[in-house]
């Protein structure tokens, strides 16, 4: 099979082409390295066994030719190009809308040209401001005021579900929509904003971590390979097509234990530092204050269980990052 990914170099995108490869598959990849990095793709992109299996194009996905090539050879599409972390958002937000709402519609209008499967990476940005727990995929949403740029992200990603929904209603282009909560893994960058690889690199400096807030506000965490896993099944099910799915953790901690369990599993002699919002991001920022997944719909249709603890996943981060500190 031949499998493409947007965002292919990105964090995500790279975990998936390398699954793509261990199974025998071709893997192409699209990526403008806004936020991805040749990096990521380092520990496969020259491996004997997969470098003739392996298809790089350095572009943006509005560039029609090359997506219209790229769509055209591909069995199956997984989109998941965008703009990332709420700082990119918060500086560039005209460029976060137009690759997310137009870089999307590109991807759709393509898939449905050549009748390809497509799977969206949506985020559970999209609940906007809840407190309770857990969000559910029929749950309403609540965002703040547009003078409120972080919500751009999530209205754009909304979007980009309706889009994806009416593709599928009008022209039954078989599109599959996944909500990522906080996905962490090596070759996760803290460049922009991510809580665990920044924790993690303050930790092992030995300088403070800044926790934004009181640190009260909670997160679950997945392991990347574990996203993975569900993507690839969501892929493989007809039944998934036209629904859209929470992919995320169980495991709910406040970013406060969170930060003390890194100093913990560290030996770091770091101390925690409390940095107001307002300090961190500007005044037109406001956090999420719970976030944790309703894990019943994936589960029920392709069960899905996360694999991985977090305290090994948090194990396998620190060891990651020590191995390319020496
Ligand atoms: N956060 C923090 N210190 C940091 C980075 C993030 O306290 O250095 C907090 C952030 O305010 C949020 C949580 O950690 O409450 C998760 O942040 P991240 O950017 O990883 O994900 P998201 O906010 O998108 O869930």
């Amino acid at each position: 099979m031949k499998v493409l990914i947007t965002g292919g170099a990105g964090f995500i995108g790279s975990h998936l082409a390398e699954a793509y490869l261990e199974r025998g598959d071709d893997v192409y990849i699209i990526d403008d390295l806004s936020t991805g990095s040749m990096d990521n793709l380092k520990t496969f992109l020259h491996e004997p066994r997969f470098s003739d299996r392996v298809f790089v194009t350095i572009d943006t996905i509005l560039n029609h030719d090359i997506m219209l090539e790229l769509t055209g050879t591909c069995d199956v599409v997984f989109h998941l190009a965008a703009a990332v972390g709420v700082r990119t958002i918060l500086e560039k937000p005209l460029e976060s809308i137009r690759t997310n709402i137009q870089g999307t519609e590109k991807v759709l209008e393509l898939c449905n040209k050549f009748k390809k499967r497509v799977l969206i990476a949506s985020t559970s940005e999209v609940y906007g401001k809840h407190l309770h727990a857990p969000l559910v995929e029929t749950d309403n949403i609540i965002y703040g005021p547009s003078s409120k740029f972080r919500w751009s992200y999530a209205a754009s990603k909304l979007m980009d579900e309706f889009t994806a929904l009416a593709y599928y209603r009008t022209n039954g282009l078989k599109a599959v929509v996944t909500r990522l909560f906080n996905t962490v893994g090596p070759r996760q960058t803290g460049a922009y904003g991510m809580v665990i690889p920044r924790f993690v690199d303050q930790a092992l400096a030995g300088v403070p971590l800044t926790i934004y807030g009181d640190g009260s506000q909670t997160r679950t965490f997945t392991y990347v390979k574990d996203v993975v896993k569900a993507f690839t099944l969501l892929m493989e099910t007809d039944a998934a097509v036209g629904e859209v799915f929470n992919v995320g953790g169980v495991e709910e901690i406040t970013i406060r234990a969170l930060a003390e369990k890194i100093i913990a599993m560290t030996g770091s002699a770091s101390v925690i530092e409390f940095i107001p919002y307002e300090k961190a991001f500007g005044k037109d920022f406001e956090d999420m204050m719970r976030r944790v997944p309703g894990m019943e719909k994936i589960r029920n249709i392709i069960g899905y269980e996360p694999e991985t603890p977090l305290d090994e996943i948090l194990r396998r981060i620190i060891n990651a990052k020590k191995e390319t500190l020496s």
